[in-house]
């Protein structure tokens, strides 16, 4: 059964730098039901994509990964704190660092703190509407290049 709609309130949507301008609706307990895209918003004007606006239902799904689960020997998964988490880690780490070196350990990160450690790092040139996600959504290559390429390419900025 839907619930009623007692209040919206003006979000955004976390999962990439374009941080699209979202209305959350949410039930009588103060909870949110629904995510769809504001038109109001000054940069988004409406845009939003399918996993901003469905995004509630990772948020909710009973899967969700909320804590650290460490693989046991026999396949499963015990639930760890995050500073045993960390200290775990942080013995297996060091061990390898000191016999194989930095390059012995890789990071991954998902966006937005991806581009944004680019961004801190290579500055400017390397965003274009190729290398940003969603990758045709001029909004956000306007607002990060300086004008003169958005203007070049005849984009609207
Ligand atoms: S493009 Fe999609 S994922 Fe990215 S901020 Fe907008 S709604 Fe969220």
């Amino acid at each position: 059964m839907t619930q009623p709609i007692v209040q919206s309130r003006p979000t955004f949507c976390r999962i990439c730098e374009a941080a699209c301008g979202l209305i959350a609706d949410l039930d009588v307990s103060g909870q949110p039901v629904r995510l769809r895209p504001d038109r109001q918003h000054p940069v988004s004007q409406g845009f939003a994509c399918a996993k901003g606006t469905r995004f509630l239902e990772v948020a909710t799904h009973p899967e969700r990964l909320l804590w650290p689960l460490q693989r046991q020997a026999d396949g499963g998964y015990t639930r760890l704190t995050w500073a045993a988490a960390m200290a775990f880690l942080a013995q297996r780490l060091r061990p390898i660092l000191e016999r194989h070196g930095p390059h012995a350990v890789g990071l991954y990160f998902g966006n937005p703190l991806a581009l944004l450690i680019l961004l801190l790092l290579f500055g400017w040139p390397i965003f274009s509407e190729s290398t940003t996600k969603p990758t045709s959504d001029p909004r956000l290559s306007s607002l990060i290049r300086p004008k003169k390429c958005s203007s070049s390419l005849g984009l609207k900025s």
